[in-house]
């Protein structure tokens, strides 16, 4: 079901965001169900619980989920701050994507590369976020995710070589 990516539109009104933030599960397998029990056990610093998935989108590999399929979570369709960054201005601001697998040990499958590439083009244009803005979780705190074999150079090469969005001509000679 390829088509222009309407179906990741929110619901209501748009936060303003402006970073992507990419990620991997760091497990084999698994779900927006069980991405989410693991972080409902999760307390921020204050000592409260998470209200559940800190991402925005998860993107299956065929072991507890579809391979390839993108599947929005609450936080995306509240439009919710996210809880994944370990920094405070990409997780107000930063769109949360999380493909399952550990891209340590092992490459994340070309269905997901494509999901990955998919979204991140479809979000890029919806908010008008450039290539320098798309960022993995290592790039904002001290961690590994999303993994060595992450195809990052690769998917910041594409969304930033793509053809141009064909825009209003700004008449210049108007006044
Ligand atoms: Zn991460």
């Amino acid at each position: 079901m390829e088509d222009d990516g309407i179906e990741f539109e929110p619901p209501g009104n748009s936060l303003e965001w402006k970073y992507l933030v990419l990620h991997h599960s760091a497990t084999e397998g698994g779900s927006v169900e069980s991405v989410d029990a693991g972080h409902r056990e999760r307390k921020d610093q204050f000592g409260n619980p998470w209200r559940g998935i800190g991402y925005h989108f998860v993107i299956g590999n065929g072991d507890g989920m579809p391979d390839g399929q993108i599947e929005s979570t609450f936080r995306w369709k509240e439009q919710l701050h996210g809880a994944h960054a370990g920094s405070r201005q990409h997780n107000r601001r930063g769109v949360g994507i999380c493909l399952i697998g550990n891209f340590e040990e092992t490459a994340p499958t070309p269905r997901q590369i494509a999901a990955v590439k998919r979204l991140c083009e479809w979000l890029s244009d919806r908010y008008g976020i450039s290539g320098e803005r798309v960022l993995r979780h290592l790039d904002v705190a001290a961690t590994k995710c999303p993994g060595r074999l992450f195809p990052y150079e690769e998917l910041i090469d594409e969304l930033e070589n793509r053809p141009l969005a064909v825009t209003a001509e700004v008449d210049h000679d108007a006044f």
